[in-house]
């Protein structure tokens, strides 16, 4: 079984509806009882419970230091290539745009890893467009024996694979990787991707199953917030999770809440997410699922990315680039998206530690598992 046969039994438009007519008794009843609760986590997401939020926010601080600590763990994204063979209306690197296109050979990946190094990573998450036969599993095979060498933790987040396939990376040293379903409303999928395998929804729903099934060790989720009703998609994800960490408990979980941002040839949000909304979702996760890994990314703006550091984040970039080679040589030409906080990250770092809260470069070691 995968997750999609449960899903098609699922009623978006009457969950929609609930999150609606949700009242602050049924939010105040979900305070008493968030964590693992779906009922729970639909009250804290409606709009009834924005009146909430400071309470919710003070609960998220505790749990998320109970859990974690004072600590954020810090990782850059290295994009491999830009080449795409989908056209995702909301992506700078959709394949009709006409954008140059460039995939890193050896010698410049080896450049760019030397730069993230240098700046005190050791956690990288491999990027790149789906471009199955020019950025396929040859293409990683070939690269990331270098990347595993040179960093303990490795990410990817490039196009969906095959179970057997993802066993294949598990062995070259991926410890996690991120498949984000963008919106769970099948609707609004099919608007937005309208070229290309990406087009199969439920394929990509089963992702996550397939990555489990190889032993992957950690899973990220994600919506790209804007596409649709961003209520109801946070939603969506969190049965999503609950049904993943349900049958695979040996995996690690995280979610990444990006909003969408300004690209070539991009759109505007449908439904837009106020930082009110992004601080509710963050929080209302937080309380459902205590150990549940939040990612922050460079799209928020540095004092909201700030503000946001102990409400429940556990993971953030810094000083990111969102092109193949832009460590080494930017080029605004090859951008995915727009990043809003440009600091570099010891100006990241100096604010965190600011606010009582420790950098951690490196939280995992190859040798832990091997001896
Ligand atoms: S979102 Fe991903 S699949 Fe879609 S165009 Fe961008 S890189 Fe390609």
């Amino acid at each position: 079984m995968t997750y999609s046969s449960l899903f098609t039994q699922l009623a978006p438009d009457a969950l929609s509806m609930k999150l609606y007519s949700t009242t602050a008794k049924e939010v105040e009843r979900a305070l008493q009882n968030p964590s693992g609760n779906l009922d729970s986590l639909l009250a804290l997401l409606s709009p009834a419970a924005m009146a909430y939020i400071e309470l919710m926010a003070q609960q998220a601080v505790q749990l998320t230091r109970q859990r974690f600590g004072a600590n954020i763990g810090l990782f850059l994204p290295l994009y491999l290539s830009n080449l795409c063979a989908n056209e995702c209306d909301y992506c700078g690197f959709s394949m009709s745009n006409k954008v140059k296109r460039k995939t890193l050979t050896r010698d410049e990946l080896a450049a760019e890893m030397a730069i993230i190094k240098q700046r005190g990573f050791d956690s990288i998450l491999l990027v790149s467009g789906e471009h199955e036969t020019k950025v396929g599993m040859e293409y990683f095979e070939s690269v990331l024996p270098l990347v595993s060498k040179a960093f303990n933790y490795v990410a990817m987040e490039v196009q969906p694979l095959e179970t057997e396939q993802y066993q294949r990376l598990g062995k070259l040293g991926v410890d996690a990787v991120m498949v984000y379903q963008e919106t769970y409303r099948a609707h609004t999928y099919a608007q937005h991707h309208t070229r290309g395998k990406k087009q199969d929804f439920i394929y990509r729903l089963d992702t996550p199953d397939r990555v489990a099934k190889a032993g992957i060790d950690k899973i990220g989720l994600g919506v790209l917030l804007g596409l649709d009703d961003w209520r109801l998609d946070a939603l969506l994800m969190g049965f999503h999770l609950d049904y993943l960490e349900n049958t695979y408990w040996r995996s690690r979980y995280s979610i990444s809440l990006p909003r969408l941002r300004p690209c070539t040839g991009g759109i505007t949000p449908k439904v837009e997410l106020t930082d009110a909304g992004l601080v509710q979702m963050i929080c209302a996760f937080r309380l459902f699922n205590p150990q549940l890994e939040i990612s922050l990314s460079t799209r928020e703006l540095p004092s909201l990315r700030d503000n946001l550091l102990p409400l429940g984040i556990t993971h953030m970039s810094a000083g990111s680039s969102t092109q193949p080679g832009g460590y080494m040589a930017p080029d605004s030409q090859l951008d995915q998206f727009e990043i809003s906080d440009n600091r570099p990250v010891e100006q990241v770092v100096e604010q965190m530690k600011r606010r009582g809260i420790n950098p951690v470069w490196k939280d995992w070691e190859m040798g832990w598992v091997n001896s």
